[in-house]
């Protein structure tokens, strides 16, 4: 069974795309916690940031580089929640682009 990025990636779940290439999907996230909110995943599953292939993210980080770019955006937080005590809920490796245009972005202590 797919999961829910698989079916985002296969278009059977809509989702507000802001770039894709072949091997990578960045798209907003459904409930933003910034003003700026992408997802950035691979198209292919893997679960988390721990079982993703090293040389993948060469690749994607200059994805990332390119939807900052595509946003029209200098500063920003990238965030991966790598097990379910740290924060992740969808088990398909993403990667959070968070930024605040107007402002800083708070830096909060996490417990
Ligand atoms: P995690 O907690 O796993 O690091 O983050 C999962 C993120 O996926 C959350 O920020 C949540 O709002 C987002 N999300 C969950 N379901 C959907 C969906 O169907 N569409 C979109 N665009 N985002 C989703
Ligand atoms: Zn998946």
């Amino acid at each position: 069974m797919d999961c829910i990025f698989c079916k985002i990636v296969k278009g059977e779940i809509p989702s507000k795309k802001v770039l894709e290439n072949e091997k990578f999907l960045a798209f907003y996230d459904i409930n933003p916690i910034a003003p700026i909110h992408v997802l950035i995943i691979p198209k292919e599953h893997y679960e988390k940031f721990n079982d993703t292939p090293n040389e993948l993210f060469s690749e994607m980080a200059a994805f990332i580089k390119e939807v900052a770019k595509a946003l029209n955006i200098t500063d920003y937080r990238l965030i991966t929640n790598n097990g379910s005590n740290a924060g992740q809920e969808i088990f398909h490796l993403h990667i959070h682009l968070v930024s605040n245009p107007s402002g800083k972005l708070k830096w909060p202590k996490l417990t």
